[in-house]
């Protein structure tokens, strides 16, 4: 059910001894008195390890990635199955990098989530718009059909595994954010188009996240407007001080 999150995707930085190291880190860092769930997406090669060291934690690990199929000829890559061995039952699904780098489109992380659903994983699943569709003031039809088309074949119960993530890719690592407005207007309107094709209970309990450009100074005011539930942090959860000031903002 709804709940503030705050998640660090770390993107591909961080070999195994930095991983181990920024872990320690945040162990001793990261405030335990928040109500906000914590989850740290290591790569894919340090997943065991995160999951093995924060086990007496409350952070939880996710994984950045995941491919649809169950198994299969598919060099180079991971299944939830995989995950879910390691003890891995959270992941990130259509991040901007993926979309735009690795061609994934809408169509195929449908697929993605529901492999994702059938494993009983949690996906966090990430859309927004890029800077044209901002500029020609298509940034509401973008999202409405980013989540349509990845999200809107689920059934209402599926949704209490997805937790969104509006990242607008303008605003990633680009030191620009969306201010708390932008984020704010997006939210409400991403829980009225989950309004309109499910139901109020359904867009009420639905987590999202504001993912771009998130960072100590301006968390704050980011995490108080009523729809944004947390953040889905790039740049600034490599560095346990930032991370652990961003969960302390929540
Ligand atoms: P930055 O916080 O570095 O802008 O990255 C955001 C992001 O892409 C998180 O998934």
């Amino acid at each position: 059910m709804r709940q503030k999150i705050v998640a660090g995707n770390w993107k591909m930085h961080k070999n195994a001894e930095e991983t181990e190291d920024l872990l320690n880190d945040l162990i001793d860092k990261l405030p335990n008195d928040v109500e906000a769930h914590i989850i740290v997406a290591p790569t894919f090669v340090n997943l065991a390890s995160a999951v093995d060291h924060l086990e007496f934690t409350n952070i939880g690990v996710a994984a950045q990635n995941m491919h649809q199929a169950e198994s299969g000829a598919f060099t180079g890559e991971i299944s939830a199955d995989m995950l879910k061995s390691i003890g891995v039952g959270i992941v990130i699904l259509g991040h901007s990098e993926r979309r735009a780098y690795f061609h994934e489109t809408d169509a195929l992380l449908a697929e993605k989530v529901n492999t994702a659903l059938k494993h009983d994983m949690q996906v966090i699943f990430c859309f927004g718009e890029e800077l044209k569709d901002r500029q020609s003031e298509n940034h509401f039809t973008i999202v409405e059909n980013q989540l349509r088309d990845g999200l809107f074949h689920l059934e209402a119960k599926d949704w209490e595994s997805i937790v969104l993530a509006y990242e607008p890719v303008w605003a990633i690592g680009t030191g620009e954010t969306a201010t708390p407005e932008q984020a704010q207007e997006m939210h409400k309107f991403i829980r009225e188009t989950i309004t309109a094709k499910y139901s109020a209970t359904l867009a009420e309990e639905v987590s999202i996240l504001y993912g771009g450009s998130v960072k100590p100074d301006n968390a704050k005011e980011i995490f108080s407007k009523p729809d944004v539930d947390g953040g889905l942090i790039g740049g600034a959860a490599l560095k346990a001080s930032d991370f652990a000031a961003i969960v302390a903002s929540i």
